[in-house]
């Protein structure tokens, strides 16, 4: 359906609708309090800091786009010459996923496709496109005894940037060659065998989105996806943590219930808590790692800077020391929420066995970075 139709937009925002329910709230109601990460941000690839959802928009663009291609490599087709469902931008991203080489000129537009240096001369000079006749014609019909220039209107004269455009245009026209013999080509950039795919057409709309690599290292881990979705949202500082449900004027405990002396927020959880800190003691003597010590770590302000440093930590693979660290908040965030919602909290030895304990069962399920580093003992 996607390929066919441009969907509305309605479409789109429905279907999102029923996926952020499934993604934050089960089978529940949703409203905007419950999605604790925004949606452009989960819909981000993974390499980005996203959770890697299919962005409805930027896919249907991307099937859009294989009528473009198809219009190229498949001109025989019963529907080709007829209207794609493709805008401008469709147009924009395929000449800048596609390279063109100029054959005998029939197949290429002169305007509209990006033959010239990657460019298409409708943007290369706008002014006169919007002031020439044939704007579907080939390359070759347009070359042929310079009909280009003939299909211009004059009737208003030419202003300084019309002059500027139609020089460089001139110079664009007379470096052409036009191999009679051979046919107009087409490559996709982004694939090795030059050929369209919409997986490259999808990523392609992200290049220009800045790359998160400490976030997406939480997917490089061996841990049940929960523990990763979990570190996902706190190292990001979205879990409901006491700081963030007083901005929202919702119910909280003032301190945080694992060591009640300091207010609660997602990087005190993690890098601060007096209760947090001895459990990454016993840790580090457990699989005897003097580098995780936390009176090693060096200092962090944020969440993100507290996961960058501890799964850095010298001498440990990072793979290890990530499905580590996965595996420690995980087990640190049950313990504060027995405490919040069930009042029932353990001594650090207990959470520590727990922690060993669920290690354990870990291994079993085939984190053999984790395996590794416990034999390391
Ligand atoms: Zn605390």
């Amino acid at each position: 359906m996607l390929t066919v139709l441009k969907p509305p937009k309605e479409v789109t925002e429905d279907l999102d609708r029923n996926r952020k329910r499934f993604i934050w709230a089960g089978d529940k109601e949703i409203s905007g309090g419950k999605c604790k990460v925004n949606w452009t941000r989960t819909t981000l690839p993974k390499e980005n800091g996203g959770l890697g959802i299919l962005n409805l928009d930027k896919f249907a663009r991307a099937l859009r786009i294989r009528w473009l291609w198809h219009e190229w490599v498949l001109p025989n087709k019963a529907w080709v010459g007829s209207e794609t469902p493709c805008d401008e931008k469709d147009r924009l991203l395929f000449a800048a996923c596609t390279r063109i080489q100029v054959g005998n000129g029939q197949r290429i537009k002169f305007w509209t496709d990006a033959w010239a240096q990657g460019r298409r001369l409708k943007d290369f000079a706008p002014n006169l496109y919007a002031r020439t006749k044939g704007k579907n014609k080939t390359l070759a019909q347009a070359l042929h005894r310079s009909n280009w220039i003939r299909n211009l209107n004059y009737r208003h004269g030419f202003n300084r940037a019309l002059l500027h455009e139609y020089f460089a245009l001139w110079d664009q026209a007379n470096q052409v060659e036009l191999h009679p013999s051979q046919e107009d080509s087409i490559t996709w950039k982004l694939t090795e065998n030059g050929n369209y795919s919409t997986a490259s057409a999808y990523k392609a709309q992200f290049f220009g989105v800045t790359k998160n690599p400490a976030i997406a290292s939480i997917w490089k881990s061996w841990a049940p996806s929960k523990c990763k979705f979990f570190a996902w949202i706190i190292v990001q500082n979205r879990v409901w943590s006491s700081d963030r449900l007083v901005a929202r004027g919702w119910d909280h405990s003032p301190t945080c219930p694992l060591c009640r002396c300091a207010m609660e927020t997602a990087h005190h959880l993690l890098a601060e808590c007096r209760l947090t800190r001895r459990i990454w003691t016993l840790v580090s003597s457990w699989i005897a790692q003097p580098d995780l010590h936390r009176e090693r770590w060096p200092q962090s302000i944020t969440t993100i800077q507290w996961w960058s440093n501890i799964t850095s930590t010298p001498n440990i693979p990072r793979n290890a020391s990530r499905s580590l660290t996965l595996l420690v908040i995980w087990e640190m965030w049950k313990e504060r929420n027995a405490r919040v919602f069930r009042q029932y909290g353990r001594p650090a030895t207990e959470i520590v066995d727990s922690i060993k304990g669920e290690a354990l069962l870990w291994i079993k399920a085939g984190d053999t970075a984790l395996a590794n580093l416990l034999v390391r003992e």
